[in-house]
């Protein structure tokens, strides 16, 4: 870790560590410097450990160093609860460091929890509101009629308000460092509804630009085609499901880019081998990672050819 000045916004550090999704809670400083703690969830930690010793995607993720129990006493801070850690991906990097979280996909739910929600037909009017205050046309002349929709539709609803259903993934957060050091707010506050093709293009514009713009871009772009081609040849990946997992994005102003395959509490040895392209249909599994994936591959062209 470089800290060039005092006035250098700091994220890669113990005292300023940058999360860009998911609970505060749940993550910890690590044992020592250059890894972090998440509250264990064991399929994470088991997903996390198949990783480390896949040769192809052994790079793509962060490193797995066990699982222990929080040194902290204090019950509110998760003291005595238990921990997986793993690499600090942002410790390599230059302060202040720009982060991109990529939510991977064309479905956010496990099959188990749609089947659930499918078989709660209790009337919700207030997921009913919710649509209806953010997105008017979206309800059909029954749930009108009804005043409120099933958890399930609320939660089809959800996919496809964001890039999630169309594009198989989406942009979960995002934050920018700039050469002042300091971190600039995100342009857009509700990810949750950035949807179209081209509003993503420009946020990724916006997220890339600065001096090293165009070796940044070049550099995630090769980084991304090296994931597909480690993703494809690996042993791991057509053997399990990855549901609400992401790809986060870094890089720093000194034009030094990377990306990772992180968070994977909804990640699930799958039944039947997976393609990662085709349709999903309720009972196949099929989760969308490699459209989503070529579809973030042919928006950074798009930037690099710009
Ligand atoms: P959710 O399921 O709501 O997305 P979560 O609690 O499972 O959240 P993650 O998605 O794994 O948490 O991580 C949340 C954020 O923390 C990421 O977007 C990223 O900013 C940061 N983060 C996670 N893992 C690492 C890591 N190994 N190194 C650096 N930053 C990380
Ligand atoms: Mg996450
Ligand atoms: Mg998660």
């Amino acid at each position: 870790h470089h800290r060039t000045n005092q006035s250098t916004v700091t994220m890669a550090t113990e005292e300023a560590w940058t999360q860009l999704s998911g609970h505060a809670g749940n993550f910890q400083s690590g044992s020592r410097p250059g890894r972090v703690m998440k509250r264990l969830c064991q399929a994470e930690a088991d997903c996390l450990q198949a990783l480390a010793s896949d040769p192809r995607l052994r790079d793509f993720a962060p490193a797995f160093y066990g699982i222990r129990r929080s040194p902290s006493d204090d019950s509110d801070s998760g003291g005595g609860a238990e921990f997986v850690e793993m690499q600090d991906l942002l410790a390599e990097f230059q302060a202040p460091v720009s982060l991109m979280d990529c939510k991977i996909g064309c479905r956010t739910y496990l099959e188990d929890e749609l089947a659930m929600a499918r078989r709660d037909a209790k009337p919700r009017p207030d997921m009913y509101r919710r649509i209806v205050e953010t997105d008017p046309d979206a309800t059909t002349p029954e749930q009108r009629a009804a005043g409120a929709v099933t958890k399930l539709d609320y939660m089809l609803w959800r996919e496809r308000l964001s890039s999630t259903s169309s594009l198989a993934f989406r942009i979960d957060g995002l934050k920018r460092g700039d050469p002042d050091g300091s971190v600039a707010p995100p342009p857009f506050d509700d990810f949750k509804r950035l949807r179209r093709r081209e509003d993503i293009l420009a946020m990724l514009a916006y997220f890339v630009d600065g001096v090293q713009a165009g070796g940044v871009a070049r550099a995630y772009l090769e980084r991304l085609r090296r994931l597909r081609e480690a993703l494809t040849q690996s042993e791991f990946f057509p053997k399990h499901e990855l549901i609400g997992s992401s790809l986060l994005f870094v890089h720093d102003r000194a034009g030094r880019a990377s990306v990772w395959m992180i968070d994977f509490g909804k990640t699930r040895p799958s039944p039947s081998r997976l393609s990662h392209t085709a349709e999903w249909s309720e009972g196949n599994h099929e989760d969308g990672y490699l459209t989503g994936l070529d579809n973030i591959i042919h928006l950074f062209q798009q930037l690099v050819n710009a």
